[in-house]
């Protein structure tokens, strides 16, 4: 006798139930993407018991034909795709042509559709895949299905269930997945007769109100941020909560094409964005809507898994990371003047190494690094140029890793910035006439910008240039410390740093960055360690960045030093040519503004 024999439609269904539909939810998340794939614009949830007694959707959509009503049970039946490619392209939500054949294997299904098309509808009844009777009914135009005793021929699966309560929470968390995506269509959501969720057709906004809060008086999405940027890879849209509204339980919402997904990486580019701002314990809520193109994404085959691979993580990373920071910076730029309200520390420990005299062969232009920490008024630099020697003038065309980031937007400076006005007060602070108000320039921190942009440029083209030391120096480091050095010396000798390693726990130092080379190297290389150790960097273009940051921030003029006005145009110039001028890698601000209004009311 032959072993081998074909399963049973309705034992592969059930197998294929297994994992198409493990609890209610899941059945539930199948029903409702079908409806918005049959384009319909209102859909209505009532469930009952969780979902054990019954689950319906009930949709005015583009319904089935009698035949198509009888053939969409059927499994790997599906009018959505014909041909293995046409998966790696797919827009629609179901694809798979399992969940019908799926859901009727365990459960009691009577559904009644019809197209606009046709005078009369369908009513189809099926019960654990056997088709129990097909007649024709009078229905509206869409489609009704009713999913009854789910699991009631599969008892295991129903032991397996949790309380209602556990239950209904899932069903609802997959409800929200959908609605919060398809804001134009309206919702509506009831168990055991009592509307949950009554959501209108709106906007992206309203739908996240009518959910979280109250469309009466938006308080939920009034403490959110816009975040909007545009690049060849990716477009990315949505809301940021403000720093101070956050609280320990959040929001967190990726979606992608319109789908849901959980995107653990992305999550820390958000809090990224945010650190310093939260308390420890908090987490900001966010919903973030991605559109890319879907030859990009890996859509993951398996009908129940969140998680999503992207071709180009690390750089949607960064543009992800760049979005959110430039949505909390202009927040911060609108509501205060206060410059450190997001750390603390500006001027870097001073190196404890005497200042070297210039060094024989070097340049005899003035190096305005001299300075540094030093007020010197009456020796102010006239060549202000050669703080920037080596940067391009033109605005950096690859500045990694921010080399994606969106122009920012220029809003609120004068068109002409550069030969506005300018005053410089304190010795810290450069300011001038906006659009509507006073604009605030924090001059080391613009300062920091511009070399930080430098140093990026360099580190990314090999192209520090270096200065050789007349007396090398020796670079001891404790055992921990050396693992650390040694992921950082590629980059390190990028920059323009000589090093090598002398032994197991020393390395020479030969030569310096060009543009240091009056700061002591020992200190230099420390502050990059201990730079790197508390802001921590996992991957090289975060070493990259925190070096290029650490030496911009020992480089850069320090507060106290007295500018000339042409000094200022200089910095200012250069600053407004960056990508991001507004806040520093690190989220510091350097450009704040008073607006008029908030000038009047002082008056
Ligand atoms: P898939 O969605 O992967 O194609 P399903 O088993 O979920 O597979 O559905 C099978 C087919 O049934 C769909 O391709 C579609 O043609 C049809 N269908 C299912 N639900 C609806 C609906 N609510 N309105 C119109 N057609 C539907
Ligand atoms: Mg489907």
């Amino acid at each position: 006798m032959d072993i081998v024999h074909l399963l049973p439609d309705s034992v592969a269904n059930q197998i294929a139930a297994g994992e198409v539909i493990q609890r209610p939810a899941s059945c539930l998340k199948e029903l409702v993407e079908n409806s918005l794939d049959a384009g319909s614009s209102r859909i209505q949830v009532l469930v009952r018991d969780a979902g054990r007694t019954l689950l319906q959707v009930i949709d005015d959509g583009m319904g089935m034909s009698e035949t198509d009503a009888r053939l969409a049970f059927e499994r790997h039946a599906t009018s959505k795709i014909s041909e293995a490619q046409d998966l790696f392209s797919l827009r629609t939500m179901g694809f798979r042509g399992e969940a019908l054949a799926s859901i009727c294997a365990v459960a009691q299904v009577e559904m009644t559709t019809r197209r606009k098309e046709d005078e009369v509808g369908t009513l189809i009844e099926i019960h654990g895949s056997d088709v129990v009777r097909q007649e024709p009914c009078v229905c509206p135009v869409g489609t009704n299905i009713k999913v009854s005793n789910l699991f009631f021929n599969v008892p295991v699966r129903r032991k397996f269930l949790k309380t209602d309560a556990t239950e209904l929470r899932n069903l609802l968390t997959e409800f929200y997945h959908i609605v919060l995506v398809y804001p134009k269509v309206a919702f509506t959501f009831v168990h055991n007769d009592e509307v949950l969720l009554e959501l209108p057709a709106g906007t992206e906004k309203q739908r996240i109100e009518a959910v979280f809060g109250n469309p009466k008086n938006n308080t939920y999405t009034s403490a959110f941020l816009d975040v909007k940027t545009d690049t060849e890879l990716v477009n990315i849209r949505g809301f940021v909560i403000k720093p101070e509204a956050s609280t320990k339980k959040a929001e967190q919402y990726f979606f992608v094409n319109g789908r849901y997904m959980r995107h653990p990486y992305f999550l820390k580019a958000v809090q990224t964005a945010y650190s310093g701002m939260l308390p420890s314990d908090f987490q900001p809520s966010f919903f973030i809507y991605f559109t890319i193109a879907p030859e990009s994404i890996d859509v993951n085959i398996h009908p129940t898994k969140t998680e999503i691979k992207f071709a180009d993580e690390q750089t949607i990373f960064q543009i992800l990371l760049a979005s959110v920071r430039e949505s909390l910076g202009k927040f911060s730029l609108a509501s205060t003047i206060d410059f450190d309200t997001q750390g603390s520390i500006d001027i870097p420990a001073v190196p404890t190494t005497p200042v070297r005299p210039p060094q024989t062969g070097g340049d005899s232009t003035y190096n305005p690094f001299h300075t540094r920490n030093t007020v010197y008024a009456d020796r102010v630099p006239t060549n202000w140029e050669s703080l920037y020697e080596g940067l391009s003038h033109e605005r950096p065309q690859r500045v990694v890793p921010d080399e994606t980031c969106v122009p920012a937007d220029t809003l609120l400076l004068p068109e002409d910035a550069e030969n506005c006005p300018m005053w410089q007060y304190s010795g810290k602070y450069l300011f001038m006439p906006g659009e509507g108000g006073l604009v605030l320039i924090n001059q080391h921190r613009a300062h920091v910008a511009v070399l930080y942009a430098q140093f990026m440029e360099q580190l990314a083209h090999m192209q520090g240039s270096k200065q050789q030391l007349l007396f090398p120096e020796v670079l001891t480091l404790p055992q921990d410390e050396m693992a650390l050095m040694e992921s950082l010396l590629q980059d390190l000798r990028a920059i323009g740093f000589d090093i090598e390693q002398l032994s197991p726990d020393s390395f020479s130092v030969q030569g310096v960055p060009a543009q240091l080379s009056n700061l002591s190297a020992l200190p230099l290389l420390h502050h990059i360690m201990q730079q790197v150790r508390e802001r921590g960097a996992d991957t090289q273009s975060e070493w990259r960045s925190q070096i290029a940051l650490s030496l911009a921030e020992q480089a850069a003029i320090p507060y106290g030093q007295t500018l000339s006005e042409s000094e200022m145009r200089d910095l200012v110039k250069r600053l407004l040519q960056l990508p991001q001028y507004r806040c520093l890698p690190d989220g510091k601000t350097i450009v704040a503004m008073m607006t008029d209004e908030e000038l009047g009311k002082r008056f």
